[in-house]
């Protein structure tokens, strides 16, 4: 009778966390303060027991061939939310018999250890395929690193995810990683975006409005196409790339303001225009060669966007300025060493970033 009970109540919200002991409201189906353990056959994938439980925390016992999204579903009522449980025990992989500790509140939205803090690596890659140049990744490259991320469980996020963490009350997935794509030429289309679908990852391309449509740079078809997806995330990149921080010889105070204002507003209104059909809504801004000074981020906070991105290296932690968020460069001559030495997911207390 448990089991279908558990089953009806899994199938019935399989989205919404089953509410720890003691909530109450809308656990009709859920098991109270000392749950029954489950009998075998509740949910394929998760027949372990539960050998104890509090309002934060339970003790489980994985059976022969448990696995953690099904047990997720089970415990907290969503699959998706494996990976509280794989970073409670560090490890993916439950050994039948050995508890595991499944955390029934959230984890801390700040993702703060006693001697550490969680920070989110934001990668920037520019150009894809053959060449010398260490702006160019090779397809093999950029293949190789997408699947020694999916292998290693990495959770790649939109940088729309990352809101609610840099607001202190989102936690995210110990190993978390945006990717970024920089000045949107032509190859992003022919490599990276296949690349991506492929491992069900998604990115975020910044893009030039003057550059649309050049013979290096993406046309509004393939533009169109990848936002169309839901694999790529289209944002603005300014309108010429002109370093933002740096004043043209003789150009006025009045003349320099204003040409700020356009290269902030041009790029989204003609984004927002163009692939209105793929819904884009623009809200975040790459400086051309990561370069903001205040005058930069008081236009963008007044134009209303969410987030700014340099290329000053390392990870972000929940306090980091959204407008002057971290990202690191992959160049085509790195290796999958140094790709992974690039995925700074926890800076401990006290370090320099
Ligand atoms: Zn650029």
């Amino acid at each position: 009778m448990t089991a279908l009970l558990l089953l009806a109540a899994c199938a019935g919200s399989p989205h919404a966390p089953v509410p720890a002991s003691g909530t109450g409201s809308g656990a009709a189906a859920t098991p109270p303060d000392d749950p029954p353990p489950a009998p075998p056959g509740a949910i394929a994938g998760a027949n372990g027991r539960v050998a104890g439980r509090s309002a934060q925390l339970a003790i489980y016992v994985p059976a022969a061939g448990d696995r953690l999204p099904e047990i997720a579903r089970r415990m907290l009522g969503d699959a998706a939310l494996d990976w509280r449980i794989a970073d409670a025990n560090g490890l993916w992989e439950p050994e039948a018999g050995v508890p595991l500790l499944v955390p029934l509140q959230p984890p801390h939205p700040m993702g703060i250890a006693p001697d550490s803090y969680q920070t989110v690596p934001i990668l920037c890659y520019h150009r894809f395929g053959g060449g010398q140049s260490k702006m160019i990744v090779s397809p093999e490259r950029f293949e190789e690193q997408l699947a020694w991320l999916q292998r290693n469980r990495y959770r790649v996020l939109r940088l729309s995810e990352l809101q609610g963490f840099l607001d202190a009350r989102q936690p995210l997935p110990e190993r978390s990683v945006v990717i970024t794509i920089d000045d949107g030429y032509e190859t992003v289309h022919r490599h990276a975006f296949p690349a991506l679908k492929k491992y069900g990852f998604t990115a975020t391309l910044f893009v030039y409005a003057d550059f649309v449509g050049s013979r290096d740079g993406l046309s509004w078809a393939q533009l169109q196409e990848m936002a169309s997806s839901g694999v790529i995330d289209i944002q603005a990149h300014s309108r010429t790339h002109r370093n933002l921080v740096q004043r043209r010889e003789g150009e006025s105070e009045a003349a320099y303001a204003q040409s700020l204002l356009d290269e902030v507003r041009h790029p989204r209104a003609l984004l927002e225009r163009r692939l209105a059909e793929a819904g884009v809504k623009v809200t975040q801004f790459a400086y051309p060669f990561g370069d903001a000074n205040e005058q930069v981020l008081q236009i963008l906070q007044r134009e209303g966007y969410d987030i700014g991105v340099t290329v000053n290296p390392g990870g972000n932690a929940f306090f980091a300025h959204p407008l002057m968020l971290r990202r690191t460069m992959i160049f085509g001559d790195h290796d999958l060493n140094d790709f992974k030495a690039r995925l700074q997911t926890r800076r401990p207390v006290g370090s320099r970033p």
